[in-house]
Parts: structure tokens; C-alpha cells; sequence
């Protein structure tokens, strides 16, 4: 089977699906790997070193997608809405695509995904066991995305983190507060306290405690109870909007009292909660730094803007989007890593697997011209699939 990776088509994506170090693997396995040109440079990964370990470099993305068996992506159209379209031409019935697929997204692009006859999986689908741990890409990119959300803030804020003793006075630490402590939140208070600031989190999960508190922060805690926190899978859940209305008021304080505020707090397939409104932002002291992981979900603060810095009240609200990207050596080098140990569970003698296990059946999205993914279908309110197909 060959394996087709071409070079990642969103504005400003400098990763790369599969890296130098990923290919051996594969090729043990029996797999020939196809790269467009160029694919890995700007992650820091140049052809040389793809056609050192036998992978085939060809000169563009026509000819990746013509001579794959199976294509390989970060951002998928799915994910990628600029100018992921124009792969559906280059796309042939049967084709394997795994990537960043936005399964909870638009149904109408997922459709179009699916008329191409494409069997494609969305990473973001990858079921939360340990079984398919090693191939959970959205928590590598989340971890990414918290370390990469405190150096930003630590390079716009006008204070340094960590307290100093110095012939001149005594600098006091920053104070960072973490708004949902799932993957990204974790990693952010980790890198926030490994800088000397006094970290604080909060989150709906009550699970979420012992994990600040391992980490060196300390958990706020708000006199309210979200109603079954947390889904079988360990997202949290969407909650009413009285819920919400009252986290603000309770949080107002602690946002207030904080330099930076790091959010996270996001619910799959729905807009993000907003949890910081501008008044709140108003009582925050000038200088502050807000960085709205959630902004390309709709943001957790009120004044956000996706892929913008916003000035409120002299407080600077960070809306990036795609802070992985920013970090491409090694987000490519784990997003890799993911996608191989996916490719080498949903490959049996030398065809995908669609139907006959956990891993495959929950991250199947489209097959044989249909939407097949039974979440999905769920979500968007699609009748179940009567016919059972057979598994290949
Ligand atoms: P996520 O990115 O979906 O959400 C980020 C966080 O926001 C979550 O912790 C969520 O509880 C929180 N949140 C949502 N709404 C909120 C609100 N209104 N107020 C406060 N917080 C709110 O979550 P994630 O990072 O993917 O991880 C969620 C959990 O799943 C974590 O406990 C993580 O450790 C766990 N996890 C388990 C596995 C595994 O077992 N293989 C893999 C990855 C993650």
C-alpha cells in the first residue's frame, strides 16, 4: 500500500503529517511512503532526509493524490475551510484519508467529503481507551497548544513570571489563572509554574482537581455543580445557560485578582462557553493577558477574535488559532507518531479496515459514498444506517 503525504494547503500550516523518523516503521510494514516536494521543510524536516529512509518524493500534489492508495493530512477539508476544496477533485472512490476532518463541523462539507467516495477517518474521532492512546492526536496537539499559550503570554506580558530577590528590590511572581484543566489546561499550568508563576485552575470536572493539584496548582473552587460533568468519553459536557451565567459571577473574582488567564474550556461539537464577559475583563489591571485557546470554537471570552489580538480595557485578548502549527519539529514528530500506530492498526493485508473493531469503527467518517460514523450521524440528526455493511 502507498502511503501519500502532500504538503499542508491551510494559510500559515508549517506542519507535517508524517515525519523522517516515522518512515522505517512503515516500510517494515510493507508500506511505500509518497511526499509532495517540500512537504516537511518548513517543520524543519527537508526532502534529503525523507529519500534517505526510501520515500518517494514526487514533484506535486496531483501526483500524490493520483498514486496514493492512502492520503495522509493534518488539516483535512474538514478542518481546513480555506482552501481544502480543492482537494475533493483529486480525491477517487475507495482512496484512503486520515486527518483533522471536523466530523462535528459543517454537515454539508462532510458530505462532499463523502461523494468523493473517500474512506476517510477523522483523528478527532479516536476513541479516549488506553488501546488507542498512542494514536491520540488531539491531546499531542493540546499539550502543544498549553505550552505554546503560556510563552505567548509570558512575551506580552509587561512583568517576568518568576519571583526575584534582587540589589534592586524584590520582584513578586506573575499569577496565571488556567480555565479548564483538560489536556491544554494541564500542560499550560505545568510550563506556567516550570517559569516561577503562581498558578491557579479551575474547571467543571471534579476529576480535574487532583491533576492542578499534582502540577503545583491550586484549584479554585466555585460553589456550584455542573450536572453530569463529564461525558463516557471524559469531555465535558454542554451545561444550561444559568450555569454559565453563574461561573461568571463566580469567577469574576479570580480573574480579576490574576495577570494572565489561559482558557481552554471547550465542549465537542458546540460553540465554546463564554466565561469571561467584558466586564470582567474591565476589572482585570491594565496590562493583563488573556489567551482564549477556545477562539476558533467561538472563544471563551466575550471580546475574542479568532486569529486576532484584541485591547480591552488595556488587557490584550491573544485569539490564535492553530498554536500547534507554531510549534511544527515536534508537532509534526508526534502527530506522526500518532498516525503510525493508527495506519498500522487499521491496515490488515494490505487493505483499511472498516468495520471490526472499536478503534476503526469509531473513527471510520466516510465509506463508499456515505456519512457511516454512527456519532455523527447521531449529531446531525441523520437516520441510522439500516444495512449493516460487511466488514472487509
Ligand atoms: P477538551 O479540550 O474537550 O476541554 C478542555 C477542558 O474544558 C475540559 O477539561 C472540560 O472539562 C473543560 N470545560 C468545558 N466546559 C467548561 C466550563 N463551562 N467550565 C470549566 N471548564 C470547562 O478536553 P480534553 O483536554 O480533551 O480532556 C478532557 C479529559 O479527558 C481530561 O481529563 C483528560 O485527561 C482526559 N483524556 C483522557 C484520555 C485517555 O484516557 N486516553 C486522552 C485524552 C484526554
Amino acid at each position: 500500500m502507498r502511503i501519500g503525504v502532500p504538503k499542508e494547503s491551510y494559510p500559515g500550516e508549517h506542519r507535517v503529517a508524517l515525519v523522517p523518523l516515522a518512515i522505517p516503521a512503515l516500510s517494515k510494514a510493507g508500506f511505500e511512503v509518497l511526499l509532495e516536494q517540500g512537504a516537511g521543510a518548513e517543520a524543519g524536516y527537508p526532502d534529503a532526509l525523507y529519500a534517505e529512509k526510501g520515500t518517494k518524493i514526487l514533484p506535486d500534489r496531483a501526483a500524490v493524490f493520483a498514486e496514493a492508495d492512502l492520503i495522509v493530512q493534518v488539516l483535512c477539508y474538514g478542518s481546513n475551510d480555506v482552501t481544502g476544496k480543492a482537494d475533493l477533485a483529486l480525491m477517487r472512490r475507495g482512496q484512503g484519508l486520515i486527518g483533522f476532518l471536523r466530523p462535528l463541523g459543517s454537515l454539508e462539507v462532510i458530505e462532499e467529503i463523502a461523494q468523493t467516495g473517500a474512506t476517510s477517518f477523522s483523528v478527532e474521532l479516536m476513541p479516549r481507551t488506553t488501546r488507542a492512546q498512542s494514536m491520540d492526536a488531539l491531546s499531542s496537539m493540546g499539550t502543544l497548544c498549553g505550552y505554546k499559550a503560556v510563552l505567548l503570554a509570558a512575551v506580552t506580558l509587561p512583568k517576568i513570571f518568576p519571583m526575584l530577590t534582587t540589589a534592586a528590590g524584590t520582584l513578586t511572581p506573575a499569577k496565571v489563572l488556567v480555565i479548564g484543566a483538560g489536556v491544554a489546561g494541564l500542560q499550560a499550568i505545568a510550563t506556567a509554574r516550570r517559569l516561577g508563576a503562581v498558578v491557579s485552575a479551575y474547571d467543571m470536572r471534579p476529576a480535574a482537581k487532583e491533576q492542578v493539584k499534582s502540577l503545583g496548582g491550586r484549584f479554585v473552587e466555585l460553589p456550584i455543580t455542573a450536572q453530569n460533568a463529564e461525558d463516557a468519553r471524559g469531555y465535558g459536557t454542554a451545561q444550561d445557560e444559568s450555569f454559565y451565567v453563574r461561573q461568571r459571577e463566580l469567577l469574576t473574582r479570580a480573574v480579576a485578582e490574576n495577570d494572565i488567564v489561559i482558557t481552554t474550556a471547550v465542549v465537542p461539537g458546540k460553540k465554546a462557553p463564554v466565561l469571561i464577559t467584558s466586564d470582567m475583563i474591565a476589572n482585570m489591571a491594565p496590562g493583563s493577558v488573556i489567551v482564549d485557546l477556545a477562539a476558533e470554537r467561538g472563544g471563551n471570552c466575550e471580546a475574542t477574535r479568532a486569529g486576532e489580538i484584541v485591547v480591552e480595557h488595556d488587557v490584550k485578548i491573544i485569539g490564535h488559532i492553530n498554536l500547534a502549527s507554531e510549534v511544527p519539529y515536534h508537532a509534526s514528530q508526534m502527530y506522526a507518531r500518532n498516525l503510525t500506530a493508527f495506519v498500522l492498526h487499521l491496515v490488515k493485508d494490505g487493505r483499511l479496515r472498516t468495520n471490526d473493531d472499536e478503534i476503526v469503527r469509531e473513527t471510520l467518517l466516510t465509506d463508499q459514498g456515505e456519512i457511516v460514523n454512527r456519532r455523527v450521524r447521531e449529531f446531525f440528526g441523520l437516520p441510522e444506517l439500516v444495512a449493516a455493511r460487511e466488514p472487509r
